[in-house]
Formats: C-alpha cells, structure tokens, sequence
C-alpha cells in the first residue's frame, strides 16, 4: 500500500485547499484530478474535489485525516475543466470549492447521490391524420404542440416548456394518447446530411460572409471576435452558419443568452434550422432539469447548449466555439456570491480549450471595443439592415419648453395617436416600475420612507402598496398624514403603473399592457403577454427596461423613450454608455418588418453633448468618444478596479474593518474609501465601500492578494459581512 496525499477543493468559504490522505494499491489506483471525494470537515461530511495528488505531504503525515471513499473514479471535471475553475477562482480571489459548486448540479453535490433516471423526450403515436384532426379540432394550443412534435420528435419536456408550451397541454396530448415518451438515447450527436434546413438559409450579403469565413477560419485555433452588426444586420444569420460548420466537424457549440433572452423566438430559430439535440440551461430550470441538460453537453449528445450565463461552466464532450449574445448585457455578470462576468470566463474558456469565440452585439461594452482596439479582439462588422427593413429615425423632443400633461409632451401624445391611427404599435419607455416612486403629504411635507434603508417608498396601486425597492418591504398606504394629520398625501413623480393610467385615459380605444417585473412575475405570463402583442392584441406596450431586450414586434413603429435624463448626470461613470445601450436597443425594436421606425427620445436637456453625440452619429461613435473619455480619467477600461463591500447592523463595524484594509501599504493602486454605499442603508444594514484601482491588473491582482489575507485575519472579519468583487459593474 502507498499513501497519496491529496489537495482537495471543499465547498466552504475558505480561499484555500485541503490536504487528505488515500492509502491505495499502486500509482496507477490514484485518483484523476477533477475526481469526487468524500471527506470529513470538522463535524460534517462533504464532497470535494481533487486538485492535486502528491506521494509526501508537508506536514507531519500521521496527523493527515483520511479519505472517507472516492466518489466515482471517472473525474467529474476533465483536467482541462478543472484547470479553468482553477483559473476562474484565481482571478476573482473566489473560494475554489464554491466555483466547482456552482459548475455542478445539485444532483451532484448530494452525498446520497440518486441513480440518475433516464431523460424522457416525446414522439407522435402512430395514428391515422384524420383521427389527430377530430381528436384536437378545439384545441388549437394542443394542435400546435402536436405538430410541433410530428416535426421534431425528440424533443424534451424542457425545451418544449421554453418553447411556449404547458404542461396542461402535453398532459392533454398523452391522454388522447397521441404522443407517448421513450428514454432518450444517449450517444455523442454525428453530423448527417439531414441535421441542418437548407431551405431555411439565408444567402449572406458581403459582410456577413466576410464575418462567418473569418470565424470558420479560426476553428480549432483560439481567437476573439467581436461582432459589431446594428440591430437587423443578421448577427443571428452570422452565428447560425458559423455553428454549422462546427457541427459538421462533430464540435460541440455554446450560445450564452442573456437573462431574458432565451425566448421561444430565440430557441425556436435553433430549432428550425438544425435537427439536432439541443440543451437548454436557465435559472427556470429545477435540479432534475438541469442535471439533465448538464448531462447531454457532457456526453456529447446535445449538439448545442443555448443558456444563461452560468451554462459557462458546463462540461462538454467537445466543444468548438462559443457564442456570446448580446455580449453587453449586464445579466452576464453574476451580483452575488461568485461574482464574476460570464463573458469574460468565456473567452478563458476559449483560449483554454484552444477554440474561437464570437461576442456578438449592435451596442458592445466600451471594454469589448477597447480589446479590439488594442487588437486582442478580431473586430467584425455588420453595417446594413439584412432585408429591407430601414434604419429608425431618432428625434429629441425638448421637455423644458413644452407643457407636460403628467409627463407627456404634446409632440410626443400626437405622434402616439398619428401611429394608433395607422393600425401600428407604439412602445413607451420608462425605466421605473411601480405607480409613484415616493408619497408625501401636501402640507408639512412628510415622506413616507422605509425606516431600514432611509429611501422613499414607491407607491404601487394594484394592489395599492408602498413597497421599499431597496429591500422589498411592503406597507399600507396611509389615508392620514402620521405627522400632521393631514389627508392630502399625494404621489410624486411618474411610474410605468402610472403611466399606463394615463395612457388609458388619452387612448381610450386602445389597448395597453404593461411589461415590466410587477406585471411579469408569474412564471409563463411573459411568454402569453408577448404573443398577444404579436398578434397585435395590444396597442400601445408600456414598460421598463425589460421591454428593451431582444423582442422583435414588427408592427412597433414609434418608441418613446422617457426620463432619460438621470443617466445624463449620473455618479456612475458607466450610465452614459447604459443609457446609449439602452436607446439603441429600442430604437432597434422600431420599424422592423419593411414600415419606417420612428423614436422620440423626451428630454429635459435636449442639447446635452452625450445625447447629441448619441443621436447625430450613433453609438457605435458615441462609444468610441466616451472611450476616450475614459482613457483621460483614467476609468476602466483603461484602468482595473476591484470593490470590498462591507455591512453591518451599525456603521462604525464596516467602516473600522474597511480602514484596516485602507491602511495597508500596497504599491502603485490608488485606494478610495472607506466610503459609504450610494444605498447607504438597506434592510436595516450599513454599508459601506473600499475602491481598490490600478493602472496594470497584475499590479491590482497582487494588491488584492495581500488585501484578503489582511481581511480574512482582521478581528472584525466574522463580525461585519463583507465580500470583494473584482471588475464591479455597479459602484
Ligand atoms: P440581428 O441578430 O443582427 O438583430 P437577425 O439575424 O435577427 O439580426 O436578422 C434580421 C432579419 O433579417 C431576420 O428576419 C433574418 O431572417 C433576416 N436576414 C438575416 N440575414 C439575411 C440575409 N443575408 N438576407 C436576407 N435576410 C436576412
Ligand atoms: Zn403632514
Ligand atoms: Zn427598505
């Protein structure tokens, strides 16, 4: 017998590994690295992973616990994998063991690990078209699932759901025994003639064939695309062939989405071009679903994996390009626990495993261009509207000189009416849910504010609520002034409920519908509210930000944009290139399908330079100024930053624990803070804020090393809550 030492990786908060001892047969007995251990953890027993195996161990070897058993003797993560976890965990300062957490599912991470069933998917009965035709003659929703079966049998239950479908409805096709389903078989998916629809393909134009030879070009050989094409362009068509070829050298591919992005519309545009296995992985999906998804990218079965940022982490049989969509959304950073930015780890990913990658966008991140400014990225670009849709034309109506009813301009309530005359859409923009964002009383000037976070209470009327934004605690609406008893409490200021008030009163025969996380927090409403506007049941869409991402309604051809003007005069140095993102995106929704697009952007400060430049020369100048903008002030990209929050139930703990690390001496970064949070207080905590900036990332990387050991070993480390993030989006 010979022992082994090895470093596991727990899931515990500590940024450090464990040594353990296995005692086995001969060498070739030892564990792969990646491989699932069981160990005892002061009282518990955990799961682990093996990160290094060694035949002598430091400390006294007697005094080295034990292995409890080793898992499963296959590795759970290829080293390959492993290393890029590794990696990931280096760079954010992350505990090891929670990153190899969240690359797991939970199935996984259990020690009574289930016998995993098989993964059901769903095939037509065999039966006579007539008797299809009776059986579901009044069921129109189930008519539409059947054929979608009979097209593309196999399909799972999962993608069936992200497709627009309900379990009511696959329920109901089982019972007249018209589908039935079988195990999924699962095998490595194999390129055939009949896995992709020739017929649904598009003859590229100059540039999109210049975009996918480029990427062709690169496989098996790792380099960063960034693809710049205006909404319209045919990013998706660029994406589509380029997968293709990928799978026809029998490589996996991955499509990362943003939070809401995986739409029916999305996934259906997959599914009508390729036949074959595709998984999806999003945060709707529950343990058994996900385990599933996971499975098929590691046995190589699904050929495509389409999700949400965290799908980064899945394991692949063979993986040969990525594909980041919409790479400048903000959902791709994770704003807990581990977090880090999923399009960053992917282009780790990619030069690890030594494959192109694509971040695709009609607004990049300033970070994303700076790298192809500096020629780390391949820049592409895609200029013109594929088809015949024009490019929408974009107005500033000045707020300051028009009389406003309730917020409205005049231009803007006639433009509205001129397009519901048309029989078009219109879109109207307000990035503030809720019916008021504050309440006060008309006499002394008291205003309702939530005690734990000293900020307004937005009023909600439906049902009629004040309810903190800041830590969701929720009240009645006073009828009597607490202070001076006064009825006259009035609300101040303009949200989407309001706004959909009003426009109910302007534009009595129309219909309004509000899309923003109030009217959309039951699973599934999203999906029947967009098709209703699809099939032009509504009029006029009221929304937030929400309404931005990624939704084609072809017959929207005026989009209002309100309120813009609080990213005008922002302390975040980013909310100009957010706002910009922001009136792009829209300004994108507008006008699609061949009919003209029209946006009226309503401003206080129409001769604002960021607006102008915005407006005038679109963004893809206005982000090459505010870059140089950037650049002169020193600010990310041209500079790395990394943030300790820290919080309390008082505020001298945070701020005590967050001077010790001030007063550290680390070389060449400029240190700002401790400074209170710009939410100084929520839900009844104190925070506050340590800017850690450098001009090179390694001389920020080393700073931050000796800035955690100092923090981890401070008497205050357990008693404030404190965590670091590196890259924050939000300051
Ligand atoms: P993006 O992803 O850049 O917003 P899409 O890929 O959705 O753009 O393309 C916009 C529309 O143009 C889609 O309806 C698509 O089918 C169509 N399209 C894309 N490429 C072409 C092409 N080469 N010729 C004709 N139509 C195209
Ligand atoms: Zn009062
Ligand atoms: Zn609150």
């Amino acid at each position: 017998m010979t022992d082994l030492f090895l470093e596991v990786a727990l899931p515990v908060p500590m940024r450090q590994s464990y040594t353990y001892k296995l005692s086995v047969a001969s060498l070739k007995d030892a564990p792969d690295i990646g491989a699932r251990v069981l160990v005892q953890f002061t009282s518990r027993q955990l799961i682990g992973f093996v990160l290094s195996v060694a035949e002598s161990c430091a400390y006294d070897a007697e005094k080295v616990k034990p292995v409890i058993s080793v898992l499963s003797a296959e590795a759970t993560f290829s080293p390959q994998h492993m290393a890029f976890l590794a990696q990931a965990a280096n760079y954010y300062h992350h505990p090891i063991g929670e990153v190899l957490n969240i690359a797991l599912p939970a199935v996984l991470r259990q020690i009574d690990k289930p016998k995993p069933e098989p993964v059901m998917v769903w095939h037509c009965q065999d039966v006579n078209p007539d008797v299809v035709e009776t059986a579901l003659k009044s069921a129109k929703k189930q008519k539409a699932l059947f054929q979608a079966i009979a097209q593309k049998p196999g399909l799972t239950w999962a993608e069936l759901r992200t497709l627009g479908y309900t379990k009511a409805q696959l329920n109901g096709l089982e019972e007249k025994q018209l589908i039935l389903s079988k195990a999924q078989q699962i095998s490595p998916f194999h390129w055939q003639q009949n896995c992709i629809n020739e017929e649904a393909k598009h003859q590229l134009n100059t540039e999109q064939a210049l975009a996918v030879s480029a990427i062709n070009h690169a496989a098996d050989s790792f380099q960063s695309f960034l693809l710049e094409g205006i909404t319209g362009s045919g990013k998706t068509e660029v994406y589509l062939q380029a997968i293709e070829e990928t799978l026809k050298r029998n490589q996996q591919v991955l499509v990362l989405v943003p939070e809401i992005g995986l739409t029916p519309q999305t996934l259906s545009r997959f599914e009508q071009r390729f036949n074959v296995p595709i998984a999806i992985h999003h945060s709707g999906l529950n343990d058994k679903e996900r385990y599933e998804a996971w499975q098929m990218a590691k046995t190589g079965h699904a050929a495509l994996l389409i999700g949400t940022r965290s799908a980064l982490f899945s394991s692949f049989k063979s993986l040969g390009l990525i594909i980041v969509d919409e790479e400048h959304d903000n959902s791709f950073k994770q704003q807990d626990t581990f977090r880090y930015q999923a399009r960053d780890l992917a282009v780790l990913r990619a030069r690890g495993l030594n494959i192109p990658i694509v971040l695709g966008s009609a607004t990049p991140a300033l970070e994303s261009i700076a790298n192809a400014q500096l020629g780390k990225f391949t820049h592409l670009t895609l200029t013109k509207r594929a088809g015949n849709a024009s490019v929408a034309k974009i107005d500033i109506i000045d707020a300051s000189t028009h009389r406003l009813e309730q917020g409205l301009s005049k231009p803007v309530l006639d433009a509205i009416a001129a397009t519901l005359n048309k029989q078009e859409q219109v879109m109207v923009f307000l990035n503030r849910r809720g019916y008021a964002p504050a309440i006060n009383c008309q006499e002394c000037f008291w205003l309702a504010d939530c005690k734990r976070c000293n900020k307004p209470y937005t009023l909600h009327q439906h049902p009629a609520r004040l309810i903190c934004h800041h830590c969701g605690s929720q009240k009645r609406v006073p009828v009597q002034c607490p202070e001076c008893g006064s009825t006259h409490i009035h609300p101040l200021g303009q949200g989407t409920e309001q706004l959909e008030e009003l426009l109910n009163q302007k534009f009595e025969q129309a219909s309004i519908v509000r899309i923003d996380r109030d009217s959309t927090r039951k699973k599934g409403s999203m999906q029947t509210l967009f098709n209703d506007i699809h099939q032009g049941k509504h009029h006029i869409l009221v929304g937030t930000q929400m309404l931005a991402k990624g939704h084609h309604f072809a017959n929207v051809t005026l989009v209002v944009v309100l309120d813009i003007d609080g990213a005008l005069f922002s302390y975040d140095f980013r909310a100009g290139e957010h706002m910009a993102q922001l009136v792009t995106q829209v300004s994108g929704r507008a006008g699609r399908a061949s009919k003209p697009g029209h946006v009226l952007i309503q401003s206080q400060y129409p001769q604002h330079p960021l607006l102008q430049d915005l407006v005038l020369n679109g963004y893809g100048h206005f982000a090459r100024q505010a870059l140089t903008d950037r650049k002169l002030a020193g600010l990310p990209p041209a500079s790395f930053q990394a943030l300790f929050r820290a919080e309390a139930n008082n505020d001298t703990l945070p701020k005590q624990f967050l001077t010790a690390l001030a007063d550290t001496p680390i070389a060449s970064c400029q240190v700002a803070g401790p400074m209170p949070a710009p939410a100084e207080k929520k839900a009844g905590k104190y925070r506050f804020h340590l800017l850690i900036q450098a001009k090179q990332r390694n001389t920020l990387h080393r700073a931050l090393s000796s800035l955690l050991q100092v923090a981890q070993q401070h008497s205050l480390t357990s008693r404030v809550r404190w965590t670091l993030d590196v890259d924050p989006i939000d300051l």
